[in-house]
C-alpha cells in the first residue's frame, strides 16, 4: 500500500512517525486517535508556501471543526495561521489557542445573537449569511458601540464532484447569499451604522479531487467583487474557503496537490484584482488538506466471525469515526501487528455500536486477523474525533500527539462517570430510588 511518509512499516509493525502503532495502543490503551505533529506542521507549510509563491497576502485560516483539538489549534497558530470558527465554543477555543481576533472568521449559517454578542465582544469578523442575520449584527454592535467588519457567504451555485453531503457551494444549498441578492446585500450591510461590509467569502465543498471546481469559484469571486466594488465597498479579504480533498485510497486515488491548487487559482485571483485595481488579502479556509492523514485510529480486535461475511469486530465505531456511515466514505485499513503480512481473506471491520450500517471498512483484503490484533484504520484526522459521539453510551476514547521519539496525551479519555455527571435527576422523581 503507498503510505504517506510520516506511516512506515518497521519489523511487521505500523509505525507513525518514530512510534510503533501496537505499542502506542499497549500504553495507551484502545481505541486512540494517534496525530504526527510533524505532519501537521509539514501539511501546513506546503499550503501555505504554495499559495505564497504567487501572491504574498495570503492568509490561511484553519477550518477548526476538522479537528478542534486545543494542541492542533495551538501549532497552527505559532505557524501563523487564522482560523474558521463555526459556533461560540470553536471561537473560544481558537482564541485560547492564541490566534489573533484579526484572523478568525465567525461563519455559519444559523447564528445565535449570542453568538453574534460574542463576535462583537471579542472583535472577530463574521461572515454573513442571511439578511436577518445583518439586522441583528447591526443591532448586537450598536449596544457594544462597535462597529464589526464583516463579508457575506456568496452562494457561487456550481455544481461540485463530492459526496452530495459535503457540496456545499450548489444554488440549491442552505449555505450563503444566492447571486440575486448579493448586491442588495452589500448595499443594505453599507447603509448599516455598526457593521462594515469589507470582505466576501464563500466555501464549495469538502474532499474535492479536483481543481476546476476551484478555479471557477475564483472566477465568480472576483467577478462578483468587481460588482461590489462599484457599490463603493472597499473589499480587504477575499475567502475562497477550504475544501481541498485528501487520497484516501491509497491506491488508486490521486488528489491535487496544494500546489496544483494554488496554480489553479492564483492566476484567476491575480488577473481579476489587477483588472480592478484592488488589492485585497486572500483568506484560503482549508481544514482536511491540513489534518486528515495526520491521524491513524487504533482499534482492538474483539472477535472475529464467519457469518455471511468474515466480521472483524473492533472497539471503535461509528461513535468514534462516522465517516463511513455518514459519507460511505473510505479509510484503509492495516493489520498493525501484521503490517508486512500476507493478504490471505476478505474481511469487513465492524464496531461495536448497535447499528447494521456500524461498518469502518467493508470486503477488505488483510492478512489472518485474530481476536487482539491492532487495526489501524487511516487518514482519520478529519471530521474523525470532532464528529465522535457518546451513543450506546460509550465514553469517547483518549487523542495522543506524537512528536519526534515523544508522545503525549492531547485529550484523556472519558468515562462513564463524565457522561453520567452531566445528567440530572428530575424533582418529582427525588422519591424514587
Ligand atoms: C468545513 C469548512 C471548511 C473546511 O473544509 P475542508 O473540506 O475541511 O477543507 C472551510 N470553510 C468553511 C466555511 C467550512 O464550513
Amino acid at each position: 500500500m503507498n503510505l504517506p511518509g510520516h506511516l512506515t512499516v518497521r519489523d511487521g509493525h505500523l509505525y507513525i512517525g518514530q512510534h510503533d502503532c501496537v505499542a502506542l495502543a499497549n500504553e495507551y490503551g484502545t481505541p486512540l486517535y494517534v496525530t504526527d505533529e510533524e505532519r501537521l506542521r509539514s501539511n501546513f507549510t506546503r499550503y501555505d508556501e504554495a499559495l505564497k509563491k504567487h501572491y504574498s497576502d495570503v492568509q490561511l485560516l484553519y477550518a477548526a471543526k476538522a479537528n478542534g483539538n486545543l494542541a492542533i489549534l495551538r501549532i497552527f497558530s505559532s505557524m501563523g495561521a487564522g482560523a474558521d470558527v463555526f459556533s461560540s465554543g470553536e471561537l473560544h477555543m481558537a482564541l485560547l489557542a492564541g490566534i489573533p481576533p484579526e484572523k478568525i472568521l465567525f461563519n455559519g449559517s444559523s447564528k445565535t445573537k449570542e453568538d453574534l454578542a460574542l463576535a462583537v465582544e471579542k472583535n472577530v469578523r463574521v461572515s454573513l449569511d442571511s439578511f436577518d442575520e445583518l439586522r441583528q449584527l447591526n443591532e448586537v454592535a450598536g449596544e457594544a458601540k462597535k462597529v464589526v467588519e464583516v463579508s457575506f457567504r456568496i452562494n457561487p451555485a456550481i455544481d461540485v464532484p463530492t459526496h452530495p453531503k459535503i457540496a456545499t457551494g450548489l444554488a440549491t444549498s442552505k449555505f450563503g447569499i444566492p447571486a440575486g441578492q448579493i448586491k442588495d446585500a452589500y448595499r443594505a450591510a453599507l447603509e448599516c451604522d455598526n457593521v462594515e461590509p469589507v470582505g466576501m467569502h464563500c466555501h464549495i465543498g469538502s474532499q474535492i479531487l479536483d481543481v476546476e471546481p476551484f478555479t471557477k469559484t475564483a472566477e465568480i469571486m472576483v467577478k462578483v467583487a468587481g460588482e461590489i466594488k462599484e457599490l463603493g465597498v472597499k473589499l480587504d479579504f477575499i475567502d475562497i474557503g477550504g475544501g481541498l480533498g485528501i487520497p484516501y485510497r491509497h491506491e488508486t486515488e490521486a488528489a491535487p496537490s496544494p500546489d496544483q491548487y494554488a496554480d489553479a487559482i492564483m492566476p484567476v485571483f491575480l488577473k481579476g484584482i489587477q483588472k480592478l485595481g484592488i488589492k485585497p488579502q486572500l483568506w484560503v479556509e482549508p481544514g482536511r488538506n491540513l489534518v486528515g492523514d495526520t491521524t491513524v485510529l487504533l482499534t482492538r480486535v474483539n472477535s472475529v466471525k464467519t457469518a455471511h461475511k468474515k466480521f472483524v469486530n473492533v472497539d471503535a465505531g461509528f461513535n468514534l469515526l462516522i465517516r463511513p456511515a455518514m459519507y460511505d466514505s473510505y479509510h484503509e485499513v492495516i493489520v498493525a501487528n501484521k503490517a508486512d503480512a500476507e493478504a490471505e481473506c476478505v474481511y469487513t471491520v465492524t464496531g461495536p455500536i448497535c447499528e447494521t450500517g456500524d461498518i469502518l471498512a467493508s470486503d477488505r483484503n488483510l492478512p489472518k486477523v485474530e481476536d487482539g490484533d491492532v487495526i489501524a484504520v487511516l487518514d482519520a484526522g478529519a471530521y474523525g474525533y470532532s464528529m465522535a459521539s457518546q451513543y450506546n453510551c460509550r465514553p469517547r476514547c483518549p487523542e495522543v500527539m506524537v512528536f519526534g521519539d515523544r508522545s503525549g496525551v492531547m485529550r484523556r479519555g472519558e468515562s462513564v462517570i463524565d457522561i453520567l455527571n452531566t445528567m440530572k435527576k428530575l424533582p418529582w422523581h427525588e422519591s424514587n430510588k
